[in-house]
């Protein structure tokens, strides 16, 4: 059989197992009130930066600069809940959108524009889609915080098997301590 020779890509950030418990209690609650299609636990994540087709000869240059990014690690508090009405999704965002969240998509962003890869102008809009086909809105739009400590992030795959959605990771990468926090700490005594 030819090997494929594009791959569907997603740079995400996929949350660890207690975010991800959390997470599909979240959803299950959510299917309750407002029915449609959960996402399963295992796919539930958060895009940074959708590329799509892209060639598999330009996998090297994605962890390139993926590699390159030397952004700090962060907290984002998922705390909010909405429904988009043109495509029934509900999902988990964030009353307030980290800075550094948003400054590691404007690196990637830049990244890839440079790498010469075409992404989208929109504004960032993070959002961890929890259910698909909804039948209506949740009744209140703030949850429980939900703290999701983001120590790296990940280039996903979107494949189709069975007629179902599958991700695979094809590599990871650290986000860093910030250099302010470096120096904020305690110097050691010697
Ligand atoms: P499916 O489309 O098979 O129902 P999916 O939407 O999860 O499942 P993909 O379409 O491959 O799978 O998308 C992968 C990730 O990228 C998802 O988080 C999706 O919301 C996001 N995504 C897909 N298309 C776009 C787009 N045009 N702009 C921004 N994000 C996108
Ligand atoms: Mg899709």
């Amino acid at each position: 059989m030819p090997q494929e020779t594009t791959a569907r890509l997603f740079f995400a950030l996929w949350p660890d197992d207690a975010v991800r418990a959390a997470l599909a209690r979240l959803a299950r609650s959510l299917h309750q009130e407002c029915a449609g299609r959960m996402i399963p636990a295992h796919n539930i994540h958060l895009t940074l930066v959708f590329l799509g087709n892209v060639a598999n000869g330009r996998i090297p240059d994605l962890r390139a600069l993926a590699a390159a990014i030397a952004a700090p690690s962060f907290d984002l508090i998922v705390d909010a809940l909405d429904y988009w009405r043109h495509n029934r999704i509900v999902w988990a965002g964030t009353a307030e959108c980290p800075e550094a969240l948003r400054k590691l998509v404007a690196q990637l962003t830049h990244g890839l524009r440079t790498a010469g890869f075409r992404c989208e102008d929109r504004q960032y809009a993070p959002h961890i889609t929890l259910l698909r086909a909804a039948r209506r809105a949740p009744a209140v739009q703030a949850t429980g915080g939900i703290l999701w400590r983001a120590g790296d992030f990940v280039l996903m795959q979107s494949l189709r098997r069975n007629g179902a959605v599958a991700y695979e990771a094809i590599g990871r990468w650290p986000l860093g301590a910030a250099l302010q926090d470096v120096l904020r700490r305690p110097m050691p005594m010697v």
